[in-house]
Parts: C-alpha cells; structure tokens; sequence
C-alpha cells in the first residue's frame, strides 16, 4: 500500500498510525494511507509566510510566470504515470484522467501567458489616474500589492490535479506562498503531482507547502493577511466560513461550493437544428464524465412540457451507448464513483429523487457485485417546482428532466428557484430570449452559457471551466469566484489607493 506524505517546513513527512485509507473504488481494494499526524501546523503557516513569501515577493510578475510555464512543462512530462494514478485512486478513464491533468498543466501555462502584460513590475496598475487637485499635480491611482499571508487551499476530490493547480497558478503568480489541501479520498494524484512540484526545485523554498490528510488546527492560525481558498460541498463551506478565529481575524475566505446547475432548451429548437444535436451531446458528456463528478454538470435540465417525452427517448438511447466499467480497459466510456461514500451519498440521492420522478434509466442499484458502479441515471420529474431538485445535489451521473411551459420568464424563475449556481447553460437560436434568460437569470450565475447553430460547431462544452473566464457562482454556489485571467489574482492581493504627486505615482506606480 502506498503511504502518502505531507511536505511542510522544507521537508517530507509521513504522520503517525492514525491514517485515512484510499481505495481504489474499481476493486474495493486499499491502496494508500495518509496522516498529518505530528504537524505543527503553526509553524507551517509561519514558513509560508516567513520563507516562502519574502522570496515570491522579491520576484517580478514576469519571473513568476516563467516559473508557472516550467511547472506545467515539469507535470506534463509525467502526465502518463499520473494517468494511470487517477485510474487507479479516483476511478477515473482516461479521458477523464487528461481531463484533471490537462487542466492542470493547462491552466500553469495560462497564467505564464497572462503574467506577460504585467511585465517586471511588482505591483499591478488597476485603471487610469484622476485629477483629485486644482492641477494635475496632485492624483489618485489605484494598484494592488500582494498580501503578506499565506493562501490555504481546501480542495474537493473530484479534481485532484486541476483543482490545485488552477489554485495554485493564481497565488503563485500573485506573490503568495500556498498550503494545499487536496480531497482525502483521491489525494494519491495530488500527493503525486506535489511531489513533482517539490522535486522540480522550482519554486522557492516556503512557496509551496502539501498537507495530505486532515488540517488540524491549521485554520486557527490564520490572520489578516491570509486566505482560505475552499472547494467543496456547500455544508464544509458553511462550516469554514463560520469559523470563529476566521471572522474574529477577517481572514479572506473564498467558497467554491456545490451547484444545481440548470441547461435550458428553448423552445425555438427542434430536432433539426444543430443546436439540438449539441444540447444532447453537452448532456450526455456532463452524466457521464468524471461519472458526474463535477461541480459545473448539469442536474436539472429544463425542457418544454411538449417535448419531455422526446428529449427523455433521445438521452435514454444516447446514455444506453455509453459503456461503463473498468476505467483501465481501454473500453469503458464511464468508470465507479470516486469512493464508497461518494457511492452511498449518491445511491440514496436518486432514491430519494425517486420518490417525485419516473426513472428513465439508471437507478440507485449497484451495477457489478464489487466496486462503486451505477449507470447513467436520468429522471423525469412528476412536478417541475418540487423542492428537492433545487436543493439538493446528488455528485454523480445522474440529472433530471424538468418540464416547463417554454416561456423565458418561467425559465428565468424556476432556474432561480436554485439559489444561485456556477453555470446555467441555454440553447437557443432566438436572441431576444437569450437576452431575456440573461438579464433574469444572469444574476444567479457566474457564467451562462449560449449555445446556437451560429457556435454549434466550435462551442467547447459548458461544463468545461477555463482560465480566462471567471468561474464562482453566487449564493448556494459559495459566492466566490477564481480564474477570470487577471481577476483570479485579486483574492490574493490588496487593492490600495494612492494619492499625490502625478510625477511619483506614473514614474513609480504607472500602468
Ligand atoms: P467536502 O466533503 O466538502 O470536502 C472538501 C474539502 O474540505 C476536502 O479537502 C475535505 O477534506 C475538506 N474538509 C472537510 N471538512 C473539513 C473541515 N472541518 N475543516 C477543513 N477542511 C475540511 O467535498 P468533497 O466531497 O471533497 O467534494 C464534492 C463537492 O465539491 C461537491 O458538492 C461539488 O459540487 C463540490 N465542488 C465544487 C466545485 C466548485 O468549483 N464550485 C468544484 C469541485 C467540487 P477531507 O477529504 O480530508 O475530508
């Protein structure tokens, strides 16, 4: 069994005998252990902030981002072993697998291309100066600096690889030293992926710190410098963000929460537009890749009451085509859930979903004798307003048809009955109803997606997240947002006004 380790204050560390266990969910089998264990998470969060942040800092946006582009360059070239890992830990194909790797290296070398408008410069010009005195002598202008803490990164298990480093990349290139926390259950890619980070020597010592297993009091030791970037479910979130010593202090708290996110068919679209074609592909990628695993899939799928039965007989067959077993056969389109408790969570929310929809295929019923499989799993709901398909969200392959009258204003309010989600996808070749879902319903999103027969062609799906979009969503979504090219750095840096001398501020502090 493979023993994962910690790399805190400079140096490996492998925790004591109280271990979490991983499984690989194909065979049930055990295959690594992890603990924290020992850590004086204290003096962890003192070595971010003492050694790693002084160096990142004494570094230009331009050095910084070269370093990105090296990291990606250095996980890339093991991208095969870490394939095999994710089929392995996390139950992953391998389509699924690259999907986690490719975005990790993916999203480094986006912000190595994003840091060259900021050039060898320190500090990073936000808009242009304005006449505050008589003459223009005397300006305002605002930069952003980065903060003097450490980033504390909580992530989820879906994405092991992406889910770090897409953190990572902003923090990095911002000036500021990371402690990452990846999803216990799936952590064997992270721990592997950190290893790589660690052996490459590129970052300076302190930037980069990897606990593997449980945090500790690690949160108790934050301050007003510091951040806590979270991705995960919407209860831990809630739980962290309550977290006394975190509001006592106004640490900066970033949620990436869970999301009931809704894809829309206008009813413009028949089945002979192209538009069609793409609103079942997009659906039938989001059910079954990562096995559902993904906080931007699509769970409630909004349809025209006319077109239920024809929508719910042309998913049914798509889904039937999708081979599930095995990851690592080569065969298999969708592999198990990542873990038992992902499974039973799963396995008992389509039973109570059950209870107010038909189900069209699936099922709560295990697929094979031994591992986490269920298949593709699509539900019709009896009454499109029922409270439990905008509440709750079962993270696994598994959506639900939602009938509706067609009308963009009853679209608008029963997409919001969801209390705000990260993407809301559409179709639709009718711009005024885009228009329309957009001006109602944009507010409950951080992205909405629109798909048309103008784009069909060229749309890359809407549950892929990418650098240069903002990703977050607000309310039930946790109110973050990451990415977003230049805006993911602001979490990690200080906006702050600067008046006086128009000669000081643009010869020392110009764009
Ligand atoms: P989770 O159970 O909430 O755990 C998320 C992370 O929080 C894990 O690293 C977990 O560590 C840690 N954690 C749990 N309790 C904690 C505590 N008291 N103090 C500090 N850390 C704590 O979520 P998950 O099951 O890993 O992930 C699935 C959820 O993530 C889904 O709901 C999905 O929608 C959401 N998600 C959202 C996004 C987004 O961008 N909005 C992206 C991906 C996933 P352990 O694993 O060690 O318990």
């Amino acid at each position: 069994m493979q023993r994962l380790s910690s790399y805190v204050l400079g140096a490996w560390h492998t925790g004591g005998d109280r271990t979490a266990t991983l499984y690989d969910p194909t065979t049930d089998e055990a295959v690594a252990a992890c603990s924290t264990d020992g850590i004086d998470f204290a003096a962890v969060v003192r070595h971010g902030r003492e050694v790693g942040g002084p160096a990142l800092r004494a570094m230009t946006f331009a050095e910084r981002g070269a370093l990105l582009k090296a990291l990606s360059a250095a996980i890339h070239e093991h991208r095969e072993e870490l394939i095999e890992i994710g089929c392995k830990s996390g139950g992953n194909t391998r389509g699924d697998a690259k999907f986690d790797i490719d975005g990790a290296t993916g999203t480094l070398a986006a912000y190595a291309h994003f840091s060259k408008s900021l050039g060898d410069k320190r500090y990073i010009a936000d808009g242009e100066q304005v006449q505050l005195g008589r003459t223009k002598r005397f300006v305002g202008a605002h930069v952003r600096v980065p903060r003097q803490g450490v980033a504390v990164h909580v992530n989820a298990f879906n994405f092991p690889a992406w889910g770090m480093m897409e953190k990572l990349a902003c923090a990095i290139l911002a000036g500021v030293p990371v402690i990452e926390k990846p999803g216990t259950p799936t952590a064997w890619l992270a721990w592997r992926v950190a290893q790589i980070t660690v052996d490459s020597g590129l970052l300076p010592e302190g930037a980069f710190q990897f606990l593997c297993g449980s945090v500790g009091d690690l949160l108790d030791h934050l301050g007003p410098q510091d951040g806590l970037a979270f991705t995960g479910s919407a209860a831990t979130g809630a739980k962290l963000k309550g977290h006394p010593g975190l509001v006592a202090r106004n640490v900066r708290v970033n949620l990436e929460a869970d999301s009931l996110n809704a894809a829309v068919l206008a009813p413009d679209v028949d089945a002979s537009c192209e538009t069609y074609a793409l609103f079942l592909q997009n659906l039938v990628t989001d059910i079954t890749q990562k096995t559902g695993q993904k906080c931007t899939a699509v769970r409630r799928i909004f349809v025209p009451r006319d077109r239920v039965d024809e929508v719910r007989d042309d998913l049914v067959a798509a889904l039937g085509r999708v081979k599930v077993g095995d990851p690592r056969d080569g065969e298999s389109r969708m592999g198990p859930l990542a873990s038992k408790a992902q499974f039973e969570d799963v396995r008992n929310g389509i039973a109570r979903f059950s209870e107010f929809a038909d189900v069209a295929c699936g099922g709560a019923e295990p697929l094979f004798d031994k591992g986490c499989f269920l298949a593709p799993t699509l539900l019709v709901a009896k009454d499109a307003r029922a409270e439990l398909f905008h509440a709750e969200e079962v993270f696994g392959p598994v959506s639900t048809i939602l009938p509706y009258g067609g009308g963009v204003e009853e679209a608008v309010e029963l997409v919001g009955l969801g209390r705000g989600s990260l993407v809301s996808s559409i179709y639709t070749n009718d711009a005024d109803w885009a228009e329309a879902y957009v001006l109602g319903a944009g507010c409950w999103h951080g992205r909405v997606w629109i798909g048309s027969d103008r784009m069909a062609e060229q749309a890359l799906a809407p549950g892929m997240v990418l650098p240069a979009m903002v990703h977050g969503g607000p309310g039930r979504a946790g109110g973050g947002e990451e990415l977003g090219e230049l805006r993911g750095l602001e979490f990690y840096t200080q906006r702050v006004a600067l008046q006086g001398f128009s000669g000081l501020l643009e010869g020392k502090f110009g764009g």
